[in-house]
């Protein structure tokens, strides 16, 4: 599949599964050595060919003006770890979690403790290079991260894997949620 078409799918994917509202949240991929990124104040569920934008994978750039606000960080989870894909969502029961709880937060759900092990939780202004700087770090040897009040960055070897995680971040998320409620 064309990957600005790839994108495109996962955009209504993520909107459709409720992880992220319309033009919330950010999607990239790697491709032929650059980032394919969704533009700045795009809609997720309605991205066409020309609201994707490639970007340089190590220095900032002109086109980056027309990116996602949040391609620092983007760059920097591809310059630090093996990730191929990047879904940033405003996944809410994740977002509520990590207001609540201090973090890292752990699954209780078993698969979710399997699959995802531990979720750190970070903070950090939107789109900063020390947001850039932290996410990266997390993503070394996590497959998500969520930043607090914000949002969570789910990453893969391709967008179907970080749509899984992401998805896995707030199931298992809703389910803590579920739990303490109980
Ligand atoms: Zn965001």
């Amino acid at each position: 599949m064309d990957p600005r078409e790839e994108i495109s799918k996962f955009g209504r994917k993520v909107v459709a599964s409720g992880l992220t509202y319309a033009h919330f949240g950010n999607i990239s991929l790697l491709s032929d050595g650059k980032i394919l990124i969704t533009s700045t104040g795009s809609n997720l569920d309605e991205i066409g060919v020309d609201e994707v934008i490639e970007i340089d994978p190590q220095t900032p750039c002109p086109a980056d003006a027309l990116a996602s606000c949040e391609a620092p960080v983007h760059r920097a989870i591809y310059e630090r770890t093996n990730a191929r894909a990047v879904i940033h969502t405003h996944s809410p029961y994740a977002v509520a979690t990590s207001i609540l709880e201090e973090g890292p937060f752990e699954p209780m759900d078993g698969e979710g403790a399997r699959f995802l092990g531990t979720v750190p939780i970070i903070d950090g202004e939107m789109g900063s290079l020390d947001l850039a700087k932290k996410a990266s770090y997390a993503l070394i040897f996590n497959r998500a991260a969520i930043v607090r009040g914000h949002g969570v960055f789910a990453v893969g070897a391709s967008l179907e894997e970080a749509y899984i995680v992401a998805s896995m971040v707030e199931h298992s998320a809703t389910i803590r949620r579920l739990v303490n409620a109980g």
